[in-house]
């Protein structure tokens, strides 16, 4: 999802366990310390895609993405889908700091259509506190479609403060502010193939 502007990515997370080091071997500057690399998502997605295959055999699945965080996982996620399914988009913004939302959420983008008696497959990129998904979720399931499941790249557990169900979960990973893989800091560092945490410095300058 999006996050509202301002700000900081280390309020009310760990931060850096190594600042300034940039021993991350990821060939970034930015980069502190790289959490999942490029192969271990890439790993993860077929799992994931064969686990969707297998539960929605003989079913056509709506795989609904979150802007603009899980675009990197609904390109590589629908392509390694065998199951026929087409997809819509979503853009939410949590209000509260960039990294804790307080679970008043807009529609900055809502769906196309309808999803009435569809299979519904919410694509996100990573679960913090869970409260953007919970409303996204009974905003979706007052729509009726025949089933709601959740895929999340990411979930940082020790954050979940409300219990949500999601079914496909990529990894769980330290509640630090990670950046790649979709996942920005002020709108840079998407592209990145691999998560990880970002220097001080970085974090500092706002922008690459
Ligand atoms: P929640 O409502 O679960 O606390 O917030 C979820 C949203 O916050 C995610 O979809 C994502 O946009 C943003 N978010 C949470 N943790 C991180 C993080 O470590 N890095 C980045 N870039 N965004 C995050």
């Amino acid at each position: 999802t999006t996050t509202a502007e301002g700000g900081h990515p280390e309020n009310g997370h760990s931060g850096n366990r190594h600042p300034g080091s940039g021993r991350s071997g990821s060939g970034h500057p930015d980069i502190d310390e790289v959490l999942v690399s490029s192969s271990e998502i890439a790993a993860k997605i077929a799992e994931l895609a064969a686990r969707v295959d297998a539960d929605y055999a003989g079913r056509e699945i709506l795989l609904v993405g979150v802007l603009k965080g899980a675009v990197m996982v609904m390109a590589d996620l629908s392509r390694a889908l065998h199951v026929p399914l087409t997809m819509e988009f979503m853009a939410v913004s949590s209000y509260g700091s960039s990294t804790s939302s307080s679970g008043v959420v807009r529609i900055l983008k809502d769906l196309d259509r309808s999803i009435e008696g569809r299979d519904v497959l919410v694509v996100e990129d990573i679960i913090d506190s869970g409260l953007t998904l919970s409303w996204l979720l009974k905003n979706l399931r007052s729509r009726g479609p025949a089933s709601l499941e959740v895929l999340a790249l990411f979930r940082k557990p020790e954050a979940i403060t409300v219990d949500v169900d999601v079914r496909y979960v990529g990894f769980d990973i330290p509640s630090a502010f990670v950046v790649g893989y979709g996942l920005d800091y002020s709108e840079y560092y998407r592209t990145l193939p691999f998560v990880g945490t970002l220097t001080p410095a970085a974090i500092e300058r706002g922008a690459p």
